[in-house]
């Protein structure tokens, strides 16, 4: 048998993990490392390497998975059964994976959405989201836009043909209720597509929350290691899904074989870093909670956090990302400049911390100070006291 035959008509498309019943769910642990995993065959690697190839060997009909490497690669396939499995455990899903988180929602939105719909977002998601809105709009689609918190998309559905929700929101990490935006969006036949980039599926499963599709860019802490961008669409319907993986094919935007490999290789820790980082992120948000030089602190997992009620019923882990605010822009800037252990870059979700002053790029609604931290996987100890030590040289510069 060669080790890529799997039974699935339609690559990209399969259910849950082997025994991912929900009788007797596997634990997110084993999710992981398992995950994609091909059955195993005497001699082959457990998971097999990229598969470099522009074109498969085509004799006589037009048949089987594998004909064109725009269409479809099998480190793909692979790639797609590992995140459909962790993004919907024994669901039967289809998972189409794109060069990078923007090819992802772009090709939902693009595929979607025709001229004369409307299309509702949120006003403080990813910064590249107003020019995605730019586009749909010179395509002749409405645009309406709401803030994430308070659920108030809510107000803007009627009528739309897709609702897109980002939560918890990048950078201000405000958290919408997902199921009761599902609920009113399906009861007016509005299709609904999560952002789930901060949470990573063992995070949260928007699909479990009804949502149609679960988008995400694997940049981040899906894969943790800062080294490749990777993005992809995870849903449950095959019409949709057949759309997406049509957007891919006109317009071309895939994953290399060697991106999509180390994806999937990066996926086993994906336990073992979320563990990590989430806990690293709730160590630091405790150390700034208590710092008179930081303001607007938000962390979903504190509790006093507007966006934990919501944050505890829908996720299952915080997330790695801190977000608060410091005086001024040039405190903020001392700040970066005093931290030795978190890199000052744009991203998150590695697993060497990450900060930066968000104001820099102009694309957000942020105050000058505002600092996005990502927390990586060092010991707390150390990380906690670069960053009081950092904070401590930022206040003392006279
Ligand atoms: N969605 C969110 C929430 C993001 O933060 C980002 C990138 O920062 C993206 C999507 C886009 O992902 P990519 O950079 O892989 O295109």
């Amino acid at each position: 048998m060669n080790t890529y035959d799997h039974e699935q008509a339609t690559p990209g498309r399969a259910t849950g993990a082997p025994g991912a019943t929900p009788a007797h769910r596997l634990g997110d642990s084993t999710l992981a490392v398992r995950a994609g995993l091909p059955e195993p065959v005497k001699n082959e690697p457990t998971l097999p390497g990229p598969v470099f190839a522009a074109h498969f060997h085509l004799p006589g009909d037009v048949e089987g998975p594998y004909t064109y490497g725009r269409d479809t690669n099998p480190t793909w396939t692979l790639l797609e059964r590992a995140v459909g499995e962790l993004e919907a455990p024994g669901q039967e899903v289809d998972t189409v994976v794109f060069a990078s988180g923007m090819a992802a929602i772009s090709a939902v939105l693009l595929s979607q959405a025709h001229t004369g719909d409307t299309v509702v977002l949120p006003d403080d998601g990813y910064q590249a989201l107003p020019l995605l809105r730019d586009q749909l709009e010179a395509y002749g689609i409405h645009v309406r836009t709401a803030p994430t918190a308070g659920e108030a998309q809510l107000a803007a559905l009627d009528g739309a043909r897709l609702l897109w929700i980002e939560t918890p929101s990048n950078p201000g990490l405000d958290v919408c209720d997902v199921r009761c935006l599902v609920d009113a969006a399906h009861a007016g036949g509005t299709l609904v597509a999560v952002d789930n980039t901060l949470a990573t599926p063992l995070g949260q499963r928007p699909l479990e929350l009804g949502a149609d599709f679960s988008v995400a860019s694997g940049t981040k802490g899906l894969t943790g290691h800062g080294d490749l961008l990777l993005g992809y669409v995870v849903c449950r319907d095959r019409q949709l899904a057949a759309r997406v993986r049509q957007w891919r094919k006109i317009v071309g935007a895939i994953p290399g074989p060697m991106e999509a490999w180390l994806a999937h290789r990066s996926l086993s820790t994906l336990r073992l870093r979320v563990e990590r980082q989430w806990a690293n992120a709730l160590s630091v948000a405790e150390a700034l909670a208590g710092r008179p030089d930081v303001s607007g602190l938000r962390y979903p997992g504190l509790p006093a956090d507007p966006a934990h009620t919501t944050a505890t019923r829908q996720m299952r882990g915080y997330g790695s990302v801190v977000s608060f605010t410091l005086p001024d822009r040039a405190h903020a800037e001392r700040f970066m400049t005093a931290l030795h252990l978190v890199e000052d870059a744009t991203s998150f979700g590695g697993v060497r911390s990450t900060a930066e002053r968000r104001g820099r790029w102009g694309g957000d609604a942020v105050p000058e100070g505002f600092i996005r931290f990502s927390a990586g996987a060092e010991d707390a100890e150390d990380l906690v006291a670069d960053v009081l030590r950092a904070l401590d040289r930022a206040g003392h510069h006279h």
